[in-house]
């Protein structure tokens, strides 16, 4: 008798746009997902209640209540990832629901690839969970070694003042998911500074000096315009 294998991870999708559902729903299926479908902010709460699902899938723009409501619901109690699909143009809206607890988002349209990256990246984050980040993190030749407080890029060692490598540190222990302005300013230099996204612009200009190999065309922390910064996860 051999062991059944896991279960497949299970995708709670709300979109009401029902070409957009259908087409989810067909590729996350035939990507190794469970999915459930909800039309409503409603529905997605009922069934996010039934059958706690492994990550959410959750559009703003919804016909019976906002998204930020149903993001604000579902994150009283649901620790699983929660990706939001936004529609262009709208900061705002994705930094108040990255503020509230969304892990990610994906801006309309999106490609196929682009959308099963991140849910890789948040299934994999969360299952990594409470265990904490491993101390080396490597990408794209970077290196940082947070017990040896180290970092090196491409195999040669840089020098990072205090505050470009709690800045480094912040969007390491958010590998591939995007951090905004907000949330950098407040862990590098806590609540009580009230420094602008100019001022982290600047660092993030220094920082990027130090381990990009073109700091014009970074390939390693990228720039979510209006929103924050990403840095990639290999
Ligand atoms: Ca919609």
């Amino acid at each position: 008798m051999s062991a059944s294998p896991p279960p497949l991870p299970l995708l709670l999708l709300v979109e009401d746009e029902v070409p957009m559902r259908r087409f989810l729903r067909t590729f996350l299926s035939g990507s190794g997902y469970r999915i459930q479908e909800a039309g409503t902010g409603q529905q997605a709460l009922t069934l996010a209640a039934q059958a706690p699902p492994d990550l959410v899938l959750l559009d703003l723009g919804l016909p019976d209540m906002d998204g930020q409501e149903v993001l604000r619901r579902l994150r009283q109690w649901l620790k699983a990832p929660i990706i939001i699909l936004s529609v262009r143009d709208q900061d705002v809206q994705k930094i108040t629901a990255l503020d509230s607890g969304a892990d990610d988002y994906l801006t309309k349209p999106f490609s196929s690839g682009e959308l099963l990256a991140r849910v890789r990246v948040a299934l994999r984050r969360a299952k990594g969970g409470s265990g904490g980040d491993p101390p080396v993190f490597e990408s794209g030749g970077l290196k940082v070694d947070q017990t040896a407080r180290k970092v090196s890029a491409n195999q040669v060692e840089v020098h990072l003042t205090p505050i470009e490598y709690k800045l480094l540190v912040a969007l390491v222990q958010h590998c591939g998911q995007v951090v905004t302005h907000h949330f950098l300013l407040q862990e590098v230099w806590g609540p009580k500074r009230a420094l602008s996204t100019q001022h982290l612009r600047v660092f993030m200009a220094g920082l990027r000096r130090k381990i990009e190999v073109d700091p014009a065309q970074p390939r390693l922390i990228l720039t979510e315009q209006g929103v924050g910064y990403r840095l990639v996860s290999e």
